[in-house]
């Protein structure tokens, strides 16, 4: 898997970069937020490891105009140790998760799998369950590989589901993300929309939890 490093500092750069070899990464390292930007357009990463603080474009903007254009490599970033207000700006820029400065090598390389594992479990924008599929890229359903026609709100309570495959959703929950803020809806409109869902799909997928809601259970490892 190949990683994108981008840190100015030449010591702790060479410090990961030994690290992540070691760990059996390739790794490709930006000095400057130019030279970043460009690679992780250009480049397919399994992962970034962004320092925030470099020098001309810094990393915050770098990661802004990733997510910008779309890039959805995970990015992990680096920053000032106690600097709240960078962990807040980066997170909210995109980034996955953060790492203070000094951190252990150890560490970095944890969070580095956990971004990987989290990024392989959405990575494909197909979901199944059992015999459906949902195409989160295409927003396509379907059945033993027929397609299946639904309604966009349909289609958002099927996809909440999928992605919280294997947890519980009670109705308000689902009806939350589901319905905008003003739309009107009846007090049993989601019974009704998980009805006709139901039927759309003949697959039994959503099964009710008496008293708590409505679970797709976890697909089965493939073996
Ligand atoms: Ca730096």
């Amino acid at each position: 898997m190949k990683i994108l490093l981008v840190e100015d500092e030449n010591s702790i750069a060479e410090d990961i970069r030994q690290a992540l070899e070691a760990a059996g990464y390739v790794c490709d390292r930006a000095d400057n937020g130019e030279d970043a930007w460009f690679l992780g357009d250009t480049e397919n990463y399994a992962a970034i490891i962004l320092d925030l603080g470099l020098p001309g474009m810094d990393g915050i903007t770098v990661l802004k105009k990733w997510r910008a254009a779309e890039m959805n490599t995970p990015v992990l970033i680096l920053t000032a140790r106690g600097s709240w207000i960078e962990r807040v700006e980066g997170i909210d820029a995109g980034a996955d998760d953060y790492l203070p400065k000094p951190f252990r090598m150890e560490e970095l390389l944890a969070r580095l799998r956990a971004l990987l594992r989290r990024a392989e479990g959405k990575a494909s924008p197909v979901m199944r369950a059992g015999d459906l599929a949902l195409d989160t890229a295409h927003m396509r359903v379907s059945v033993r590989g027929i397609p299946v026609n639904l309604t966009p709100l349909e289609y958002r309570a099927l996809s909440y589901l999928m992605h919280r495959q294997g947890q519980v959703v009670s109705q308000f929950e689902l009806a939350e993300h589901v319905y905008g803020h003003d739309e009107e809806k009846e007090s049993n409109a989601i019974e009704v929309l998980i009805g006709r869902l139901r039927r759309k799909l003949k697959a039994g997928v959503i099964k009710t939890r008496r008293g708590f809601g409505y679970i797709i259970e976890e697909a089965e490892a493939p073996s």
